[in-house]
């Protein structure tokens, strides 16, 4: 049986997405910004993707600026904001510890450009407060920046609490809704969101396509320079096939959000109480503030890679917070923000559902993750050394 239980990574394309595009790629292949029938047919597209994204997010379409994705959404953010605030000599930015990289390496940069950043302490259960964030606000503070649900560990921020105290404070409020968008309800007007990104593979949309909403009055610094589409925000012809798709895949999953939340909710929480079941284990993160399709747990005495490699044997696709792909032996920066000690880490798993998931499916986790910690714990010298008392377990 083939699992696909990696939907925080990417996502298998929806048919209506697939549908909204092959006209693009096809017959309708004109350039939006021309003047004959053929590439007005295309702006006409670009306009109602617009307006349905707008629809769904409580905005208005020209508050909208498609983009590659979440990542050069998320930097046009950061720049946004830093450029604003240099320019009222506001050098200060507030974010968390556990955001996405996109976020987190913008950060460092603008560190490196003279700006200073604090990252807010993520408590345990994978959370950060309205009030952390209100007692982190200075004179000089020009952005604040915090995930809406982060993509390893699913916990969900309370992002209109936090809007609401930098709406009071005065400071911009971006928010990365990247894990959020098309699987939990967003309205930016209601929960005091200045910017957001977001990005088509992620709901079933195509990879390559996202977009950053921001207000209106901001005034958006440019990522990419040359030609003036986007009204002149964003160079570049329009990935109009691209931009059908996510518009048909956003507008069908936030048709459609209630079931789905309900059915992979449950689907979810059986995952969650079988793998509980194996000792030495722990889930990451906040059991109720999280996303319907997340799971994600640490193993104690195995190796997060290991287990990928042998669940693939038995056809299920996971992850591991352990950041082996990036060519780093080191833990997940997400797993040591919740205070996971370095060596409870590198056991992680994570297992990531969506609506086309099923039971059965469930049923097959359920079979293998357990045979295969057990596998892998009794080849294990440090799994040797806890149980023979020599190291104390920590889970
Ligand atoms: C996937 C992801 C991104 C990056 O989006 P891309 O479209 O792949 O560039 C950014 N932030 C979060 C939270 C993500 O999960």
């Amino acid at each position: 049986m083939n699992v696909y239980a990696d939907n925080a990574a990417t996502t298998r394309m929806s048919q209506a997405a697939v549908d909204a595009m092959l006209p693009f790629l096809r017959e309708s292949y004109g350039n939006p910004s021309s003047l004959y029938t053929l590439g007005q047919k295309a702006a006409e597209s670009l306009q109602a993707s617009r307006e349905t994204m707008a629809k769904y997010l409580g905005c208005d379409a020209r508050e909208i600026t498609f983009t590659s994705g979440g990542s050069e959404a998320d930097n046009q953010a950061l720049l946004t904001a830093a450029t604003l605030g240099a320019r009222k000599g506001k050098k200060h930015i507030i974010s968390t510890a556990f955001e996405h990289h996109a976020i987190l390496h913008s950060l460092k940069r603008l560190e490196k450009q003279g700006f200073e950043v604090t990252l807010l302490d993520v408590h345990e259960n994978g959370l950060v407060t309205a009030q952390q964030v209100a007692d982190a606000i200075r004179e000089d503070t020009c952005l604040v920046t915090v995930m809406y649900a982060n993509n390893e560990i699913g916990t969900i921020q309370p992002i209109a609490e936090i809007g609401a105290v930098c709406r009071e404070r005065g400071v911009l409020f971006h928010t990365d809704a990247v894990q959020a968008a098309g699987h939990l309800p967003i309205n930016v007007r209601e929960q005091n969101i200045d910017m957001l990104s977001l990005s088509a593979h992620k709901f079933h949309g195509p990879k390559g396509v996202g977009l950053l909403y921001a207000r209106k009055g901001i005034f958006l610094t440019n990522l990419i320079e040359g030609g003036a589409q986007e009204r002149g925000k964003r160079a570049g012809t329009e990935n109009v096939g691209g931009i059908a798709g996510m518009a048909a895949a956003f507008r069908e999953a936030c048709e459609h959000m209630d079931e789905n939340i309900a059915k992979v909710t449950a689907l979810r929480d059986k995952l969650i109480d079988g793998l509980s079941k194996i000792p030495h284990c722990a889930l990451n993160g906040d059991r109720e503030h999280r996303l319907p399709g997340n799971v994600n747990f640490c193993f104690e005495g195995i190796e997060g890679e290991s287990m990928l490699l042998l669940l693939d044997g038995k056809g299920i696709c996971a992850s591991s917070g352990s950041a082996c792909t990036s060519g780093s032996l080191d833990p997940s920066h997400v797993l040591l923000a919740i205070g996971r000690p370095h060596e409870v880490a590198h056991g992680s798993l994570r297992l990531t559902l969506c609506e086309s998931n099923t039971e059965a499916e469930i049923d097959h986790i359920l079979a293998c993750v357990p045979e295969i910690v057990a596998y892998l714990r009794g080849m294990s010298p440090v799994w040797r050394d806890l149980v023979e008392g020599k190291k104390s377990f920590i889970l």
